[in-house]
C-alpha cells in the first residue's frame, strides 16, 4: 500500500534560496516532502489534493531545531530567580533537582517540557544528557534507563530527538591537570572512564547510522574540558566516528574554565579540543563565549558548529560570545534553549543579533535569514538530521506556521514577514506544527498532550515537592 499523500497550502512560506513566497502548495508522502510549489492560489489547488488540504494562514517555516537542551532544568524556571537570583542560587537548585529525579518523574517532566517545545515550534531537540545513574552513582538494571526515558518522552510529545549522551567524569580540573573526583549529586553523572562511557552508550542499541528509530538518533557529548580529562576524550571521539554521530561539547561558557585549562594544559579549552580531535564538521561547541587568541580561527577553520544559547547566557551572566566572528570564520551557528529559562527560539535567534549590537555599539550584523537558518537547516544538521530543516522536495516533512494576526505581528507584509517573525514573534504565535508529515500542533493545541500547562505543573510539583 502506498503511503498517503498530504498537502498543505501556506499563505506565505520561507523557501531555501527563494525567500518568502506566497500561496505555497506543499505536498508530502509519508515523512518526506514530494513537491513544493509557490504561487498556487487556493482556487488553483488540483482537485485531487483538495479533500485533505490543510490551510496554513501566516508564515510557514521549516521545523525548528533546539540544538541544546537540558530538559530537567525546566523545573528551575523562576525558582532560581528568587531573591537576587545569584549564580549560587541557580547551581544549588539545579543540583537539588538533579539529585531528586527518578525514571518516572523524569519521564513526566521531559514529556511535558518537550510538549512545551512542540508548542513553540520545535520539531527536533538535542538533549545533552548526563543524568545517567542512580543518586550515588549505582546503575539502574538497564544502565541506559534514563536515556531511554528521554527518548520515550520525545516520542510521547511527538518530536524528533538526538540523544547527546554525555561523558561526564570529573568534578573539575586541578592546576596540575589532575581531575577532581565527582562528589555528591555529580556521582550519578559518571561512567568511571571514557571506555566505560562508550560501553554503556553502545548499549543504547543504535544502528550503524546512529538511528534508534524514525524519530530518534544518538549523538555523543563531552561535558566540557573541565569534566573530561583529555586522555578520556578519545573513546568518545572514536564512538562518535563509528556511528557517524554528532559530537557536542560545552566550551568556554565562563572565564573560570579558561583559567583552569590554561593552568592545567597551558592551552585554552578550544586548543585542547582542537588538539584532541574533537572539532570538525560533525562537532558542535556550545556557548563559545570567552574565546581568545586563535580560538575563533580554530573553530571556524575546522567548520565546527557553534551553538548559542543567549537567554541562558544572559540569565547566568555568562557574557556575550563572538557570534559574528565565529560565523565569518566558518562556523555554522545553531540555537539552544539550554537551561529552559525560556523556551522560545525566536527569542534566542534575535538575541544573537541584539547581543552583537549591545557589545559593539553598532547595528546590522546578521540578516533575519541567517538567524532563521541557525534555528532550522544548520540546527538540524548539527544534530545529525541534514535532510531536515528545509521546505523542499525530498526533505523530511517538518513545518511550523507562525500566525501573523497577533498584536505583536499585526501589520506585517510579505516583504517584512521573515524579519518580523525573527525580531518580534514569540513562541505563543506558533499555530501549527507538522513532524514527519503528521500534524502535531493544530491551532495552537498539542494533539498528543491535551493540557500541556497542567502536565508541566504536575511534573514540576512532583520534582520540587
Ligand atoms: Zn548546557
Amino acid at each position: 500500500m502506498n503511503a498517503p499523500v498530504r498537502a498543505w497550502h501556506a499563505e506565505l512560506a520561507w523557501l531555501p534560496g527563494h525567500g518568502v513566497r506566497p500561496d505555497v502548495l506543499i505536498e508530502a508522502t509519508g515523512d518526506r516532502f514530494t513537491a513544493v510549489t509557490p504561487d498556487v492560489p487556493a482556487a488553483g489547488v488540483p482537485d485531487g489534493l483538495r479533500a485533505g488540504l490543510t490551510r496554513l494562514p501566516g508564515l510557514t517555516l521549516p521545523g525548528l531545531a533546539n540544538a541544546h537542551s537540558h530538559a530537567f532544568h525546566r523545573a528551575l524556571r523562576g525558582a532560581t530567580q528568587v531573591g537576587l537570583g545569584t549564580f549560587w542560587t541557580w547551581r544549588e537548585r539545579m543540583y537539588q533537582v538533579a539529585a531528586s529525579l527518578d525514571p518516572d518523574t523524569y519521564l513526566a517532566l521531559a514529556r511535558a517540557v518537550y510538549a512545551e517545545m512542540a508548542l513553540a515550534g520545535v520539531t527536533c531537540v538535542g538533549e545533552f544528557h548526563y543524568l545517567h545513574h542512580r543518586p550515588g552513582g549505582t546503575r539502574y538494571a538497564d544502565p541506559n534507563e534514563m536515556g531511554r526515558v528521554l527518548i520515550a518522552a520525545a516520542a510521547q510529545a511527538g518530536l524528533r530527538i538526538t540523544l547527546l549522551d554525555t561523558c561526564y567524569l570529573s568534578g573539575g580540573l586541578g592546576p596540575d591537570g589532575e581531575p577532581e573526583p565527582l562528589v555528591g549529586p555529580q556521582l550519578r553523572f559518571g561512567d568511571h572512564d571514557g571506555e566505560g562511557w562508550a560501553a554503556r552508550a553502545d548499549g543504547l542499541g543504535a544502528d550503524e547510522h546512529g538511528l534508534l528509530g524514525p524519530l530518534a538518533r544518538v549523538g555523543a557529548a563531552i561535558h566540557s574540558v573541565r569534566a573530561v580529562p583529555v586522555a578520556q576524550m578519545h573513546p568518545v571521539i572514536a564512538w562518535a566516528q563509528r556511528y557517524g554521530a554528532p559530537l557536542h561539547v560545552h566550551l568556554s561558557e565562563q572565564r573560570a574554565e579558561n583559567e583552569a585549562s590554561l593552568a592545567a594544559y597551558r592551552r585554552t579549552p578550544t586548543e585542547v579540543l582542537y588538539d584532541a580531535g574533537v572539532l570538525g564538521p560533525r562537532g558542535t561547541v556550545v556557548h563559545a563565549t570567552h574565546l581568545v587568541g586563535r580560538d575563533v580561527d580554530l573553530l571556524g577553520g575546522s567548520r565546527t558548529y557553534a551553538c548559542l544559547c543567549p537567554t541562558t547566557e544572559a540569565d547566568l551572566a555568562d557574557g556575550i560570545g563572538p557570534a559574528r566572528a565565529l560565523a565569518t570564520a566558518g562556523c555554522p551557528l545553531t540555537l539552544g534553549s539550554d537551561s529552559q529559562a525560556v523556551i522560545d527560539l525566536f527569542e534566542e535567534a534575535r538575541r544573537v543579533e541584539l547581543g552583537e549590537r549591545l557589545a559593539s555599539g553598532q547595528r546590522g550584523h546578521f540578516r533575519a535569514g541567517e538567524l532563521a537558518r541557525a534555528g532550522t537547516t544548520d540546527g538540524h544538521a548539527s544534530l545529525g538530521w541534514p535532510d531536515a530543516g528545509e521546505i523542499a522536495a525530498g526533505a523530511i516533512a517538518d513545518l511550523v506556521t507562525v500566525g501573523l494576526d497577533s498584536p505583536r505581528l499585526a501589520g506585517v507584509t510579505r516583504t517584512t514577514a521573515l524579519a518580523s517573525v525573527v525580531f518580534a514573534a514569540s513562541a505563543a504565535d506558533v499555530r501549527n506544527v507538522v513532524v514527519g508529515g503528521q500534524d502535531l500542533v493544530r491551532d495552537g493545541r498539542h494533539l498528543l498532550i491535551e493540557d500541556v500547562p497542567a502536565a508541566l505543573t504536575a511534573a514540576i510539583r512532583a520534582v520540587l515537592g
